[in-house]
């Protein structure tokens, strides 16, 4: 379908799932209760998304609190008992952090069961989400590697394991989130791709990178109003990103100072466009989507344009989120009839 929308992951947990409004929120229930909770969560989101003409949709990251913790949390090798206070995104925000002590190896599969409960309820395209290499390790203490290049690489072996397991459940595609590839360009083109090519090896489902400005919280806010009337750091790793193996890469547009024109650097590659702003609560017009559509149309063929969230939509209100999806699907069907498609 041109201009098939998806989105970028995550989506607000329901009230009697979780604590609303919150990055890290507490689970209201425990157990099966919790296990069976986070299903009818997800099968809500799919219905939603289906109806709102996402042709891709995602489990709204409703089997886990923290996109990168959730991951984790069953990983080997990490202390959570030792929390290190540590400056994350280049000391954006501080947080106290699960220490590494040690090669980071599965327990047992972490998503599976729920990709293939996911897969079971939609005959859309399915993506699933899992933390990148970088962004994990800018979200642990090294207590054990000793130069973060060697701690990706092993996270790397362990993102594989994963997502292969989740492409043999039937997942259509796989995206692994690097907001912190917005911040450590250098590192980016020395280890970053490298790493993430690493988590992606021999996977034959579309492969996406997820790169933004972040969730709508305070700390990003602040940085973004340091950055500057043009926010060129895509311009930075794009090239870069442009020669690796991956299919996709999921950019912020919409609302951001971001110069759309630089996806003229990914000359090869399909862009997951953001057509959505995820850090307001004023939902998007059809026409507001159509016309990022359009503007991105001026600098990419459209057959490689997919519009997305900007970011993940967890903090939003359940309202404020569905009324973004139905935007989303909505402008992108008028930007379809608009090309006479
Ligand atoms: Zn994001």
């Amino acid at each position: 379908m041109l201009f098939g929308p998806t989105i970028a992951g995550s989506l607000p947990k329901p009230g009697w799932l979780a604590e609303t409004g919150k990055l890290w929120p507490r689970w209201r229930l425990e157990g099966e209760d919790l296990d069976r909770a986070k299903r009818d969560a997800a099968l809500i989101w799919i219905k939603e998304q289906e109806d709102a003409g996402i042709e891709t949709v995602s489990d709204g990251e409703q089997f886990r609190t923290h996109f990168v913790h959730g991951f984790l949390e069953t990983v080997q090798g990490i202390d959570w008992s030792l929390k290190t206070r540590m400056g994350i995104r280049d000391n954006r925000y501080f947080v106290d952090v699960p220490t590494v002590t040690g090669k980071p190896r599965r327990s047992r599969p972490v998503h599976r069961d729920e990709a293939a409960f996911c897969r079971l309820h939609t005959r859309n395209g399915l993506k699933f989400t899992l933390p990148g290499p970088m962004t994990i390790c800018d979200t642990l203490a090294d207590g054990h590697f000793g130069r973060r290049a060697d701690m990706a690489m092993a996270f790397a072996e362990i993102l594989n394991e994963e997502a292969l397991e989740l492409e043999a459940e039937g997942v259509d595609t796989i995206q692994f989130d690097e907001p912190a590839f917005n911040v450590f360009t250098d590192d980016v083109r020395e280890w970053g791709i490298a790493a993430l090519e690493r988590a992606a090896r021999g996977l034959r489902c579309a492969t996406a990178v997820h790169i933004c400005y972040g969730y709508g919280i305070e700390a990003n806010v602040k940085w973004k109003e340091t950055l500057g009337a043009e926010w060129r750091q895509y311009e930075a790793i794009f090239p870069a990103i442009n020669g690796s193996s991956i299919r996709q890469v999921s950019l912020e547009c919409a609302n951001s100072r971001v110069p759309i024109s630089l996806i003229e650097l990914l000359p090869d590659k399909e862009l997951l466009v953001g057509a959505i702003d995820v850090a307001s609560n004023t939902v998007e017009t059809a026409e507001e989507v159509a016309a990022t559509i359009a503007e991105a149309s001026r600098h990419a063929d459209a057959a490689r344009i997919f519009p997305c969230t900007n970011c993940g939509m967890a903090p939003l209100s359940r309202d404020v989120a569905s009324g973004k999806l139905r935007a989303l699907g909505a402008g992108a069907a008028l930007a379809r009839a608009r090309r006479g498609s």
